[in-house]
């Protein structure tokens, strides 16, 4: 059982961290090729924003959203986030985890249409296999069964998509013909436009297993939805503030969401921060009546040093050129990993800048998984921890987020470590 805190027996306590490194209670050092849960962005303990941090606790720690109070951190970072974003004049309604962003989000995007007069607009389309945070509303847009499925009804009205998942895509034979975007447009055919508020999906699918993708289906999808007045809700909670080579991959595809969720990236976890970015357009629907910033209280939404933090990290990030050291690791990745397809038992690496994933498989020609009875993820994840990696292994994928200051060197002595528990692994037997 998950608990917060230290209390199960077999928690691995963690002591201290530093750059791409951490150190447990007993001094060993681990590679955090994870960035935390892929949070760290910076890496650990930056300086920069740990003094940024302690200056804005002595400037003032707390004040409140409400009442029309508003506060330098908060507009500091506005001003540094505004040219960044793939939005025309982007509104910020920050709040405290991915998934109250997402929350809101969904809450937004149902209320613009009502707002708008068009009340019968309240459908949402996620992605099989998508994961968007552990609300109830997170999980109804999310498309993990085994996470939702002890809630019973969900958010009525939230509906499923074909997750676009090239590795084990059940349409394409031959070539792509992005059959996964024509079964979309069937589903809102199906349910039809003037039910549907919103599309949500990540861009890369981060719990699925690093699922990138077709090369254009975000864009398509997108365009999918502006012909059918539906908002599409780019989630770059992971993938947002460089993590796949590009500060969002939104701008990469070429699109302009109408409402982007981040967190994780967006204060390197410094200090819990998210947020609903919006559109001009269903900013103007919300203003109309009543300021955004008041449709929905946050008690610590915007909270001066979370702000503070955010504003330091992303400082960080855009002077010491992290994006362009993502994107041009990234490809070393790519070039280098390409050899641990000579095990057996590994089916397909992909993923794009500093997000990798490597889906093991039992029987590469049939892409057989290996049974659930035998653990693999779990026993993979201990055995690479044991060795002084850090990831996450799960639905048989090797997850791996490095921090974006990760030189070739360090991608090295992952490289490394993965390759030598590969030589040493006997899957017929025991790992
Ligand atoms: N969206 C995505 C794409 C995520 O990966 C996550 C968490 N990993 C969330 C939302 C939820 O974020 P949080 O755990 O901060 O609530």
């Amino acid at each position: 059982m998950y608990t917060g805190n230290a209390l199960d027996e077999e928690n691995k306590i963690i002591a201290k961290g530093e750059g791409i490194y951490l150190w447990d209670v007993q001094g060993k050092k681990y590679i955090d090729a994870l960035s935390g849960l892929g949070v760290v962005n910076i890496g650990h303990c930056n300086q920069q924003v740990v003094a940024a941090i302690k200056e804005q606790s002595e400037q003032l720690e707390y004040i409140s959203p409400f009442m029309g109070f508003s506060h330098p951190s908060v507009l500091k970072l506005v001003d540094l986030l505004s040219p960044l974003i793939p939005i025309k004049n982007p509104k910020f309604y920050f709040v405290n985890s991915g998934s109250e962003a997402v929350e809101r989000a969904i809450m937004i995007a149902k209320q613009y249409h009502i707002r708008r007069n068009m009340p019968n607009k309240q459908m949402i389309i996620g992605l099989e296999g998508s994961f968007h945070g552990s609300t109830l509303a997170c999980f109804s847009v999310g498309g993990l069964p085994n996470l939702s499925h002890f809630y019973g009804p969900l958010l009525p009205g939230t509906i499923k998509a074909d997750c676009p998942n090239c590795y084990r895509c059940e349409f394409q034979k031959e070539s792509c013909n992005y059959y996964c975007i024509q079964k979309l447009k069937k589903l809102i055919q199906y349910y039809r436009s003037e039910n549907i508020a919103a599309f949500i999906m990540e861009p890369i699918m981060n719990a699925k297993g690093i699922v990138v993708p077709p090369t254009g289906y975000v864009k398509k999808a997108y365009e999918l939805c502006r012909e059918n007045d539906i908002l599409f809700i780019c989630d770059e909670i992971v993938t947002g503030f460089g993590r796949t080579g590009s500060m969002f991959v939104a701008q990469e595809a070429g699109i302009q969401p109408d409402i982007i969720t981040v967190a994780k990236g967006l204060s390197s976890g410094y200090i819990p921060i998210s947020a609903a970015i919006i559109s001009e357009q269903i900013a103007d629907e919300f203003t109309k009546r009543s300021s955004i910033q008041n449709v929905y209280g946050s008690t610590f939404g915007g909270h001066p040093i979370a702000c503070a933090a955010a504003y330091a990290n992303v400082k960080v990030i855009l002077e010491d050129n992290l994006v362009e050291n993502a994107n041009e690791i990234g490809q070393y990745i790519e070039e280098k990993f390409k050899s641990l397809y000579q095990f057996n038992f590994v089916g397909d690496i992909r993923g794009r800048g500093l997000m990798w994933g490597i889906e093991l498989v039992k029987d590469k020609k049939s892409k057989e998984r290996y049974p659930l009875s035998m653990k693999l993820s779990q026993r993979m994840e201990s055995g690479l921890y044991e060795k002084g990696l850090l990831c996450r292994v799960a639905a048989d994928v090797i997850r791996l987020c490095p921090p974006l200051i990760s030189s070739k060197e360090d991608i090295d002595n992952i490289y490394t470590i993965l390759y030598d528990f590969f030589s040493n692994l006997d899957l017929n037997n025991n790992l």
